[in-house]
């Protein structure tokens, strides 16, 4: 099913689907390592690549490819490449897209691991990164070196919610000729298309709100098929590629991302509205308030302000451990984007590897709390909260 005028929710339960001879009406999981050919010829003419077909589940499998095409389909994209996790996809697009001597402009709020894959082991090849302001665009053009290839942000940024403007920096990036990549992975191809806002290439971790249950590790490089031919060179190559078994949990993990995105996002809003009203709560981040600072670009280049939401309570470290310690309800983790509503210290998990200086310019302070909201009852998820405020 390729017709693209489709909308969102029919190609996420639509897109990608091919049945076997058995007509099965649910995607089979095609868990094979390899594949047989009819003839020797045949074995010959798929090798050289005469003839199309799957060979190895390394470079191939059916059931990865349907996840590919319903994901292509959903974020408008000519081609995706799985992987095995959403680093292992931030990987293949800096080793496909980049050699030797090449230089990266990315956001300063990305994920952890993100920083360190630039910092310390593309490094090591060669590979420099600016890091520079998610919010400021001239900061961005200013950052431009004549060896510039790979531009690279998050939007909206974690845990503080920033906005960069996809549109503003994606024709800095053209200008410099450089290629712009943006990790989707809060918003969802349901929410966000950076495709449609002038990126190249879209990142994701499948093991957030794809999967959206928390079960399972994957990820996804999507563009054209000219910037993917890398990329899907690197990983057929190298291997971290997606298992059968994770691609058929995130095809029916697809099927429920709109109906899912707009409850964690509705849920989400009540829950920074009420949040921003309560006395011991300094600050809310949240994209979707007329307080947040890029409220109005967040309203353009996404359909709504998501399903995670930052605050700041009053009394530093100590007050925000209470509150997270006297949860009943809420989960006590880093994952984001399940059913299940997780709260957690940024300051002393996902963020505690940096140095207090560098958290607090990057506005990371002691008190700051991160909350994905799940699919609970709203009231319930504020009556755990409540004691703590
Ligand atoms: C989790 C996450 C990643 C890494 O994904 P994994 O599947 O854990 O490897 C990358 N970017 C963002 C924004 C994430 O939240």
């Amino acid at each position: 099913m390729t017709d693209t005028n489709y909308q969102p929710e029919t190609l996420a339960v639509r897109a990608g689907t091919v049945r076997s001879e058995f007509g099965e009406h649910s995607e089979a999981m095609f868990l094979t390592s390899s594949f047989v050919f009819p003839t020797a010829a045949q074995a010959a003419a798929r090798f050289i690549g005469q003839e199309p077909g799957n060979i190895y589940s390394r470079f191939t499998n059916p059931t990865v490819t349907m996840f590919e095409e319903r994901l292509a389909a959903l974020e408008g994209a000519e081609q995706c490449v799985a992987t095995a996790s959403g680093m292992a996809a931030i990987l293949a697009c800096v080793m496909g897209v980049l050699k030797a001597g090449d230089h990266i402009v990315a956001s300063q709020s990305l994920f952890g691991s993100t920083v360190n894959l630039f910092n310390n082991v593309i490094k090591k090849f060669a590979v420099e990164t600016t890091f520079v302001s998610a919010t400021d665009v001239a900061a961005w053009q200013a950052a431009v070196r004549p060896n510039t290839r790979l531009f690279f942000l998050e939007t909206p940024s974690n845990p503080l919610t920033e906005i960069s403007d996809i549109a503003a920096i994606a024709k800095i990036a053209k200008a410099a000729g450089a290629l712009l990549a943006v990790d989707n992975c809060f918003c969802t191809p349901i929410l966000q298309r950076p495709l449609d806002l002038g990126a190249d290439i879209v990142i994701h971790s499948a093991t957030k709100y794809i999967d959206g249950q928390g079960r399972v590790l994957g990820g996804a490089v999507l563009g054209s098929k000219k910037n993917m031919e890398s990329v899907y060179g690197f990983l057929r190559t190298t291997g971290p590629t997606m298992s059968a078994f994770n691609a058929w949990v995130f095809l029916k993990g697809l099927e429920t991302l709109k109906l899912r995105m707009d409850a964690h996002s509705a849920n989400a809003l009540q829950l920074a509205t009420w949040l921003e009203q309560q006395p011991n709560v300094a600050r809310v981040f949240y994209p979707g308030l007329p307080s947040h600072p890029q409220h109005v670009l967040a309203m353009q280049q996404q359909k709504n302000g998501g399903g995670i939401v930052s605050f700041e309570v009053k009394g530093g470290k100590e007050a925000a451990w209470r509150l997270i310690d006297q949860t009943k309800l809420l989960s006590i983790t880093a994952n984001l984007g399940d059913t299940k509503s997780t709260i957690t210290h940024p300051a002393s998990t996902t963020h505690a590897r940096i140095t207090p200086e560098a958290r607090a310019a990057a506005g990371i302070s002691d008190g700051l709390i991160r909350i994905a909201v799940g699919l609970e009852a709203l009231v319930d998820i504020q009556n755990d909260l409540v004691g703590g405020l």
